[in-house]
């Protein structure tokens, strides 16, 4: 039973490993962005209210959010664990997943940190851009969302540091690189156990 979160800059690949982890550890992975682009695309009442934020690059508001979160954990799938993908950002955020998680009686289990420097982050979201066609991938707008990033979420990390949780991944390198590096960190703490470890 893994209770995992991904954190770490936009670009830094976090949506990639998140995928390629949650096979390997048999939990799904919950990612709030995922989750806002699929109501906007359908055109969800949800949808409408957050576009402006995300085409804007900037953080849907936290009631908002949070309640999102609040209903995807509550799903069958989430009890034995699961992969927060780009959840939290705020420290609201990390506020309502603790009081969500204490009333179920567990806690995060470790906090994966994957890092990659500001140029490398850029020119991987501009790519995305051209492959993906994401209306938030344009330089500006990638501009203004590592300066959010920088500053509301980065300071999250001293809250989960302080709690022990953070084991910080060099996020540069081929995405199978990248992985095995998560899965090592995770075996090593007797996470993921269902994981391969070479
Ligand atoms: P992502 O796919 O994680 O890069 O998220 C894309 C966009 O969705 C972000 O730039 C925000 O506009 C919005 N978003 C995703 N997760 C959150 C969150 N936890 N809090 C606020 N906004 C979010």
């Amino acid at each position: 039973m893994t209770r995992l979160l991904l954190i770490g800059p936009p670009g830094a690949g976090k949506g990639t490993q998140a995928e390629r982890l949650a096979l390997a550890c048999e939990v799904p992975a919950i990612s709030t962005g995922d989750i806002f682009r699929y109501n906007v695309t359908n055109k969800t009442e949800l949808g409408l209210e957050v576009k402006s934020f995300i085409d804007a690059g900037a953080y849907v508001p936290d009631t908002l959010t949070n309640a999102i979160v609040a209903d995807r954990l509550k799903e069958a799938d989430a009890a034995g664990g699961f992969l927060l993908d780009g959840y939290p950002r705020t420290t609201d955020q990390v506020a309502e997943l603790d009081r969500l998680l204490s009333a179920e009686g567990t806690q995060l289990d470790i906090v994966v940190l994957i890092t990659a420097d500001t140029d490398e982050v850029v020119s991987r979201l501009l790519k995305r851009a051209v492959e993906q066609g994401r209306a938030d991938d344009t330089a500006d707008v990638i501009r203004h969302r590592l300066d959010v990033y920088a500053e509301q979420t980065a300071p999250l990390i001293d809250v989960y540091s302080a709690r022990g949780l953070v084991v910080t991944i060099d996020g540069l390198g081929a995405v199978e690189e990248v992985t095995e590096r998560i899965l090592a960190a995770l075996t090593e703490r007797g996470l993921c156990a269902s994981a391969p470890t070479t």
